[in-house]
């Protein structure tokens, strides 16, 4: 049997041993929301990769809440191809009153499933592809090109744990996203949230409204809820027109919407609402930047509001994106669009086709992962993680056995092939 081979096997021979690693990061609650909770479970992780030989970094990214990342070098590093393996350690959020079968943080082993609490999203692809590093390290088979594991949090809720480990000059060859993909080899479709802000520098009081509608009246203001209302109306026709005219490959017609999520406005019931906010959420597609679609969005509101008696002179502001859902409200996660030719992508699905049997499929997230984080900062990446989009986040959370352990071994052989190969020359 080839090293190889022998390792194949160890995965379904020690299947057990990879169940109670998963088991032991779902039993550490790290839900976003509430969020700053996983300095526990990362030091868990760190210390996991210094004992199979990484050298190990954390910073907080917000208190109680630390990135991890660990670096093993390969014997030839710098010569033979890098990868960076990502994934975020927070876990969906747990609500009162939830119907689960079981404590979500005490995972079950039932009928070839496992379920708990961030099996599907995340915890079953990070298990998976820290074991494989662990089986590698042990069977003592030599890495020539470096590894880079990115343990990081805050991705539910909009916080970039990932931006940081990009801007802290964390690259590879190639980056996999071991995210919830149920082993798809998928890019993904971007989101930025915007505030939209209407504002008088007047503020009227109620009884002023006959003066400001009515003939005569001769007083010049407005309600900005009700110039809002122009907005929503402008917002859903150019999703219609986007819904028309823009689409993408592997992603269902329409998909990039305009969501008016959430609205804010007025002071109460004895006033003119002088301000009034609208909370955006823009979805788009692989092939478009968020700068760009931002621009797009302002200069068609813009355009609806210059035609308007009285936003001509009170032009709507906007602020968008923000790096938390919690601290700011606002998010970005930018597009990946996925090569297929790409040399990573392409090995991936052969190996994904020789161990799972089946061919390899690959198409776009219905959701976004910080996979877009490398498209960003044009490292080459790639999601593929074990779990079913349908489980994430849902009551009774849960994975299967059969499917993460094809996922183990898939990761395992793609972590030793693709490091064991010469960069291509400069
Ligand atoms: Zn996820």
């Amino acid at each position: 049997m080839s090293d190889m081979d022998e390792l194949l096997v160890a995965i379904d021979e020690r299947q057990h041993e990879l169940l109670e690693l998963l088991g032991t990061l779902v039993a550490y609650e790290t839900p976003a929301p509430p969020a700053r909770n996983t300095a526990g479970l990362q030091a868990f992780v760190e210390q996991y990769l210094q004992g199979i030989g990484f050298e190990t970094e954390h910073w907080d990214v917000y208190p109680g809440d630390p990135n991890v990342v660990g670096v093993k070098m390969g014997t030839h590093s710098g010569e033979y191809r890098s990868l960076i393996i990502n994934g975020h350690i927070d876990v969906a959020e747990v609500n009162e009153g939830e119907q689960w079968d079981n404590n979500p943080f005490s995972m079950v082993v039932k009928d070839g499933l496992v379920i708990g609490r961030g099996v599907a999203d995340m915890k079953g692809g990070i298990a998976g592809a820290l074991f494989a590093l662990k089986l590698l390290h042990e069977h003592g088979l030599p890495l020539l090109g470096d590894v880079i594991f990115q343990s990081v949090v805050g991705e539910e809720v909009g916080e970039a744990g990932t931006l940081q480990c990009c801007n802290k000059g964390y690259t590879a060859d190639l980056a996999i996203v071991v995210d919830t993909s149920d082993l798809h080899l998928q890019g993904q479709g971007g989101v930025i949230t915007g505030w939209i802000t209407v504002k008088s520098e007047q503020t009227f009081h109620d009884g002023n409204r006959r003066d400001l509608i009515h003939a005569g009246g001769n007083l010049v203001g407005a309600s900005a809820i009700e110039k809002m209302m122009k907005i929503v109306q402008a917002l859903q026709e150019l999703e219609r027109h986007y819904a028309v005219t823009k689409s993408y490959p592997g992603c269902k017609p329409g998909s990039n919407t305009i969501n008016p999520s959430v609205i804010e406005g007025g002071r109460h019931a004895a006033f003119i609402a002088d301000e009034c906010k609208l909370w955006i959420t823009v979805h788009y597609y692989p092939n478009e930047t968020h700068e760009q679609v931002a621009r797009e969005i302002e200069e068609y509101v813009l355009g609806v509001a210059r035609a308007d008696i009285w936003m001509k002179d009170h032009l709507p502001t906007f602020e968008w994106g923000g790096t938390s859902m919690i601290e700011e409200r606002g998010e970005i996660f930018p597009a990946l669009e996925l090569d297929s030719k790409h040399p990573g992508v392409q090995r991936l699905a052969e190996l994904h086709g020789e161990i799972s049997g089946e061919d390899a499929i690959l198409d776009v997230s219905q959701t976004v992962t910080d996979g877009g984080w490398f498209g960003h900062a044009g490292i080459p990446a790639v999601i593929y993680g074990p779990g079913e989009l349908k489980h994430a986040h849902a009551v009774n959370e849960r994975l299967s056995i059969d499917q993460l352990v094809t996922y183990t071994k898939v990761i395992l052989a793609m972590i030793h092939d693709w490091t064991s190969a010469q960069k291509e020359s400069a």
